[in-house]
């Protein structure tokens, strides 16, 4: 039998676990799935070992730790700069970034995206940036304050909220916490209103309410999506890197949407 879990802090809120074990259950893999409370990130790894994992998810606030301490990373997580997914192989842990291709997958109905707005400066602000730029995507960065950006601007454009200039743009991605907890916009509405005017799209990474942001995007008649597809696609993506990418990305996508539907 084949052992997998999450690692965060907090964890028990997690929906990973029942999508995992759903689709292992309908795939009929001999595998179990579950969470695991890391207070110290530090000892992720050896956590990871002394359990005996074949895999690993990775939550907040580990995603950097998981990209530092495995033996060897992808380029999505290296030029993400963070991790969700680890894998045993040959006796190595491997780091892999799932958020951004999961992202790239969930904006497929929009069709092709030339330009994009990403509000937030954080982990996840960078692997979608990186994620769009390599898909051609001429991408946009703002963030409340000026010290994160530092990360950004050798390659892409960046403003604070008081330098940014107005325009409109394909796509506008909330990729802040902002609204995760009440119903803050990720930025001043006298920016975001006028450039939600002149744009096409908006993407919110939270996936679990209505935010201010879409809110306020879908009273603008943007086409709208919230972040559930994103965090169904990284886990099924990850779920095949478990496997050495073996699997039917189609079966274990039918099954993990049965959760969503519950
Ligand atoms: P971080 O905490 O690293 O994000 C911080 C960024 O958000 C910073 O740029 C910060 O600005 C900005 N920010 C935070 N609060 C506010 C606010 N009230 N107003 C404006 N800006 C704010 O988070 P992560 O990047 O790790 O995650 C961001 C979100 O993405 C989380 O809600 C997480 O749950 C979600 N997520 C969803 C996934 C999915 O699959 N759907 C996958 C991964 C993450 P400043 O620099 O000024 O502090």
């Amino acid at each position: 039998m084949q052992t997998f879990a999450v690692f965060g802090n907090p964890v028990e809120h997690s929906i990973s676990p029942r999508l995992h074990n759903k689709a292992l259950q309908d795939l009929g893999l001999d595998a179990l799935y579950t969470r695991v409370l890391l207070e110290d990130g530090s000892k992720l790894i050896s956590k990871f070992r002394a359990l005996k994992l074949d895999g690993a998810n990775v939550t907040v606030p580990h995603k950097e730790y998981a990209l530092k301490l495995a033996d060897e990373a992808s380029q999505i997580a290296m030029r993400s700069g963070s991790a969700n997914t680890l894998v045993l192989k040959n006796d190595k842990i491997l780091a892999y970034n799932t958020d951004a291709p999961g992202f790239m997958r969930a904006i497929v109905p929009f069709g092709k995206i030339k330009t994009a707005l990403i509000i937030g400066a954080g982990g996840t602000a960078k692997a979608l940036s990186h994620a769009l730029k390599d898909n051609d995507t001429e991408v946009t960065v703002i963030n409340r304050s000026k010290e994160r950006l530092a990360d950004f601007d050798k390659e892409f454009e960046c403003y604070c909220w008081d330098d940014f200039k107005v325009k409109g743009y394909d796509l506008i991605v909330n990729s802040t916490s902002a609204g995760l907890r009440d119903d803050s916009l990720p930025a001043p509405i006298e920016i975001l209103e006028p450039v939600i005017k002149q744009s096409n799209f908006a993407f919110d990474v939270i996936y679990n309410q209505s935010t201010a942001f879409l809110n306020l995007a879908q009273a603008n008649n943007l086409t709208c999506k919230n972040g559930a597809d994103m965090l169904l696609f990284q886990a099924v993506l990850a779920l095949n890197l478990f496997y050495d990418s073996s699997l039917d990305e189609a079966k274990i996508e039918k099954s993990m949407r049965e959760i969503f539907k519950l």
